[in-house]
């Protein structure tokens, strides 16, 4: 039987196994770089596998590498990577393994794709014999907007062996059970994070001529920005500026010396992201300087765009084809999201796929980061499969 084959079905028999990990791991969410029980979880079935694993890789990052049976020295590997962390949401669904940890919530799926990354080096590790390199299967911490990518990265995680391409998934609770998104170039964006702190005078809200007050001047360029996707942008680029906290003053009748907004920027590309950047900072410098006042803009980095290459996606696709049929393939609008997956993709070009997470015709889906958000789990064994048979595939045709 073929390899892909194989690996469907026993991904399929893993079904019950990969449930109890989830829920396991959604009972108990962690905050990026927390993740010390899930780690620990994973670690040691990494352990029981027999394979090489090393921890606190990026803090609490685990890496095993699993390498095919008497192959050359400079045989190929190829990475594959899991995120493992929760955000800071308080779980509203009432379901038998909802959150037990009072505000943190597994509201992105990230405890599906780590229930995947433990499938996955089952699978693998179980066919060492017909696996033609080495798999490096790396388990993330802090994906959301923490740095868990690049902590992973500077802690050595693409050296020895060097991976020459990597493989991820997002499971999408937006799209039909086990559809997947494959596509080469772009499907998510750069995210960015900003702040600006604006420094006035203070003063009695009663006497507002001799203060310069930082909450109107913040006002002020809060609205100026707007302009900037409408008239700095070229129209066929796409950019967002969204700013999401304005925090100044804490009485009715103080006027306050100090604002702080913190926002983020989405782009493609780097044209449009330094041109956001800069435009940002020019306008609320000098909106600032006309109201007698100073600000400061300070870009706080963020995550690149996540980009396929073209054969990395080709195989991803042909990978797709055998283990959910052309039917189930499709593709999609880049979406304005974030993913520091695009790390290790700029690094080891690769693909990264969506995987569907909603029976449609089931109920109505709740949104990824949202309280309400659960997912099909029926999708969890497409997601071993898909993985594990790119892994294969990409060291066979090497
Ligand atoms: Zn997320
Ligand atoms: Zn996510």
């Amino acid at each position: 039987m073929n390899i892909l084959d194989t690996i469907r079905i026993e991904a399929e028999q893993l079904y019950p196994q990969l449930v109890a990990w989830r829920r396991d791991f959604h009972r108990h969410p962690e905050m990026g770089f927390e993740e010390t029980r899930t780690a620990g979880i994973v670690a040691a079935h990494l352990h029981y596998l027999g394979l090489e694993v090393s921890t606190g890789v990026g803090k609490t990052g685990v890496v095993a590498l699993v390498e095919g049976e008497a192959i050359p020295e400079d045989a190929p590997t190829v990475l594959l990577r899991f995120d493992m962390d929760a955000l800071p949401i308080h779980e509203e669904n009432d379901v038998e393994y909802r959150s037990q940890n009072p505000g943190v919530m597994h509201a992105c799926g990230h405890d599906g794709h780590t229930a995947i990354g433990m499938g996955v080096a089952q699978i693998l590790a179980r066919h060492r014999s017909a696996l033609r390199g080495r798999v490096k299967l790396v388990f993330q911490p802090a994906e959301e907007g923490a740095g868990g990518a690049l902590a992973m990265i500077n802690d050595g995680v693409l050296r020895d062996p060097i991976p020459s391409a990597s493989f991820g998934l997002h499971l999408w609770s937006g799209l039909p059970l086990n559809q997947v998104i494959v596509q080469p170039g772009p499907l998510w964006a750069a995210a960015d994070m900003f702040r600006l702190t604006v420094r006035g005078k203070a003063g009695h809200g009663a006497m507002p001529h001799e203060t310069v007050d930082a909450t109107l001047v913040a006002s002020h360029i809060l609205v100026a920005w707007q302009s900037i996707v409408a008239r700095n942008v070229n129209p066929q680029d796409t950019a967002v500026i969204s700013v999401g906290s304005m925090q100044s003053g804490n009485a009715y009748n103080v006027i306050s010396d100090r604002a702080d907004l913190l926002g983020t920027i989405r782009s493609f590309s780097t044209e449009v992201q330094s041109l956001l950047l800069r435009r940002l900072e020019d306008l609320a410098t000098s909106i600032a300087a006309g109201f007698g006042a100073t600000a400061r803009f300070e870009f706080l980095g963020g995550c690149p765009v996540t980009v396929s290459s073209e054969e990395g996606a080709a195989l991803m696709d042909r990978v797709a084809e055998q283990i959910v049929g052309r039917q189930q393939i499709a593709q999609i609008r880049p979406m304005m999201v974030g993913e520091d997956m695009a790390e290790f993709l700029k690094r080891a070009p690769g693909c990264f796929i969506l995987v569907g997470a909603s029976d449609m015709a089931v109920k109505q889906h709740s949104p990824h980061h949202n309280p309400t958000f659960d997912f099909d789990e029926r999708m969890l064994p497409t997601g071993v499969a898909l993985l594990a048979g790119a892994a294969f595939r990409y060291l066979q045709e090497r």
